[in-house]
């Protein structure tokens, strides 16, 4: 019988344990680590890491994780599941998307044992969790007052075994996104460990609806993968729509932003998105779409500075992609009128 060693523990077939992988001291002398539950199933099988909180505000995937753990599923696993609700402990404590150094831990990685905080924290999670991995989910969320559609980013130019997984999450949206410097899914790729991101809601927030898509993605992956049996009911299921690229509508002005469509709405080019205009309702300017596509991403906070981003917008250029997106509906808001509101 051979052991996984992680984080100087021995995990022995059937055992389910939680470690701690140390990254640093406070100053105070409390010692700094990143829990882990290590559920590893008694037959072999392939070692995929799930992690929350990369971007310390961004909790919902901390969520999805408590509950993956709950699944009675994880007792007939093959292969070993690697829980890490939170990876950026530092931030999750302070509410804060950073570390204290005002590092984006999402553009640290690889990391360095001798490099900043970020650095460091980095190199731990990627020697103790990424390498020992075959496969990886990281769960994110909307930057703070953003919301999105929940949807998968994965790179999958040339890449039959991420599009398969990225198929297999049932998010509504795949978005074909290349590889950012820094990110863990670059990191990831050296090490030829096949990785999806999933992002679904705002920082600082559960939503329900996005939360669930993550649980049930999760679960998905690990029957195409081979770590759960395949699920004998056949439950209708989303297919992902692929988006090969996106863009942001911008506030053409500051002002108060009222919104005319719904995230997840289908949008033409020259839809109205929204009408920004100064606290009287004058000065207004429409924000229109400039290519037809689905609203994966908007701002929950109405108040824009000129340039801020709006609305996120996938596009899909095969014809047969725009073919199997109209399912998603034109969500738009009514404003009412005068003699409804009194
Ligand atoms: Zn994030």
């Amino acid at each position: 019988m051979t052991y996984f060693q992680i984080a100087g523990a021995a995990i022995g077939p059937g055992e389910r344990r939680q470690v701690n992988v140390g990254i640093a001291r406070l100053y105070d002398f409390t010692d700094m680590g990143i829990p882990v539950e290590v559920v590893r199933g008694k037959q072999d099988g392939p070692v995929l890491f799930v992690c929350g909180a990369l971007h310390g505000d961004e909790i919902l995937g901390t969520e999805i994780i408590r509950r993956l753990l709950r699944h009675p599923g994880l007792k007939r696993i093959r292969g070993i599941l690697l829980a890490v609700p939170i990876v950026n402990v530092f931030g999750f404590n302070t509410k804060s998307r950073y570390l204290p150094d005002r590092r984006d831990l999402n553009r640290s990685f690889p990391g360095s044992e001798e490099g900043s905080l970020a650095a460091r924290l980095a190199h731990a999670f990627m020697s103790e969790i990424v390498s020992k991995s075959t496969h990886g989910i990281d769960l994110h969320t909307a930057a703070i007052h953003r919301n999105n559609l929940p949807q998968v980013r994965a790179c999958i130019d040339d890449d039959p075994e991420t599009l398969r997984l990225a198929q297999a999450f049932h998010a509504p949206v795949i978005l074909n996104a290349a590889l950012r410097e820094g990110s863990i899914r670059e990191a990831a790729r050296q090490y030829r460990i096949p990785m999806l991101v999933y992002e679904g809601g705002e920082a600082l927030r559960l939503d329900e609806n996005a939360v669930s898509f993550g649980v049930r993605g999760v679960l998905s992956v690990m029957r195409a993968i081979g770590m759960l049996p395949e699920s004998t009911s056949v439950k209708k299921q989303t297919i992902s729509r692929i988006a090969q690229a996106s863009y942001w509508v911008r506030a053409p002005q500051s002002g108060m932003l009222t919104p005319r469509y719904k995230l997840g709405s289908l949008v033409e080019e020259g839809s109205v998105l929204g009408v920004i205009s100064d606290p009287f309702g004058n000065h207004q300017l429409k924000l229109e779409a400039t290519r037809p596509g689905v609203i994966i991403g908007e701002t929950s906070l109405p108040l824009l500075n000129e340039g801020d981003a709006a609305f996120h917008i996938a596009t899909f250029d095969k014809p047969d992609d725009g073919a199997v997106i109209t399912e998603f509906r034109s969500e738009r808001f009514e404003e009412k009128t005068h003699s409804e509101v009194l």
